[in-house]
């Protein structure tokens, strides 16, 4: 069966628990397209090879960005049989790109009113998309 659209993915009500106490109940950042999750070097190296190879895709062209695998329509490290359909599998070792959506922040509440992540999330890799190195404050 084909994912679902990433706009049949209910809103959450209200704000965040500031603390995150209802993360595990919502999920809604870790909704999002296929390629939108790269990983740097530094996220590669927290991760052993048989974690790589099952939940992440390497770009067989240049840049040969290291990206999330993705259904269509969610993260697939999302979802673990004992904390439930909305945790994160590899919470401590999640990439850089992660660890930028707090809670409570821009992107935060904004993938809760569309029910999936949307355009405020800035990831670390647009520099490199773009052709910078973001090290240089360009
Ligand atoms: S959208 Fe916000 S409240 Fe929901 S899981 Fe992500 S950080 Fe937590
Ligand atoms: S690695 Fe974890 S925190 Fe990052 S998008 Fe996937 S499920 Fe969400």
């Amino acid at each position: 069966m084909p994912p679902a659209p990433l706009s049949l993915l209910s809103p959450v009500e209200g704000p965040p628990d500031p603390g995150g106490g209802d993360c595990l109940a919502c999920g809604r950042c870790c909704h999002h397209a296929p390629s939108t999750v790269s990983l740097l070097e530094e996220d590669e190296a927290r991760l052993d090879e048989a974690t790589l190879r099952r939940l992440t895709i390497l770009q067989d062209r240049p840049p040969h960005m290291r990206f999330l695998r993705n259904d269509g329509a969610k993260c697939a490290a999302l979802g673990t049989p004992e904390a439930g359909p909305f945790a994160c599998a590899i919470y401590a070792v999640r990439p850089t790109g992660c660890r930028t959506v707090e809670v409570g922040s821009p992107c935060c509440l904004e993938a809760r009113a569309l029910g999936h992540l949307g355009t405020s999330v800035e990831f670390v890799r647009a520099d490199v998309r773009d052709g910078r190195d973001g090290r240089d404050g360009a």
